[in-house]
């Protein structure tokens, strides 16, 4: 998509602070972090949202797991403890229209929605 955000982000063509990469999967640091650790994992493939997983295209979402695994234990989140949110639709809060899930760990989260 040649107006997306975060397809520009994933190419390298708006700069970022890169977490993971490999062929599927890219993650960054949020620019504007929730709590101690805010990263935002996407595939690289341009899916507008949660909404919009396949069969076809369900194995972009299925590395993103896989990565998201990787990056907690590279971020020593893994024992800590960690949250996975994916905002789907204006009516849930989601902002930038290209699949994404945000990681968050630090202060707070054991008192929040779920
Ligand atoms: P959401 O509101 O769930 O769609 O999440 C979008 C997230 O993208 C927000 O947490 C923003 O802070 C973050 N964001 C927007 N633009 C950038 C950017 N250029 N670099 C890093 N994070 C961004
Ligand atoms: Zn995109």
């Amino acid at each position: 998509m040649n107006d997306c955000i975060f397809c520009k982000i994933a190419k390298g063509e708006i700069p970022s602070t890169s977490v993971y990469s490999d062929e599927y999967v890219y993650a960054f640091r949020d620019i504007n972090p929730q709590t101690d650790t805010h990263i935002l994992v996407i595939p690289r493939a341009h899916i507008e949202s949660a909404a919009n997983i396949t069969p076809e295209n369900s194995v972009e979402t299925s590395r993103c797991f896989e990565a998201i695994a990787k990056i907690a234990a590279q971020e020593g989140l893994t024992e800590k403890g960690f949250r996975v949110i994916s905002n789907s639709g204006t009516g849930a809060g989601q902002s930038v229209f290209h699949l994404h899930f945000h990681i968050l760990s630090g202060p707070g989260l054991g008192e929040r929605l779920i």
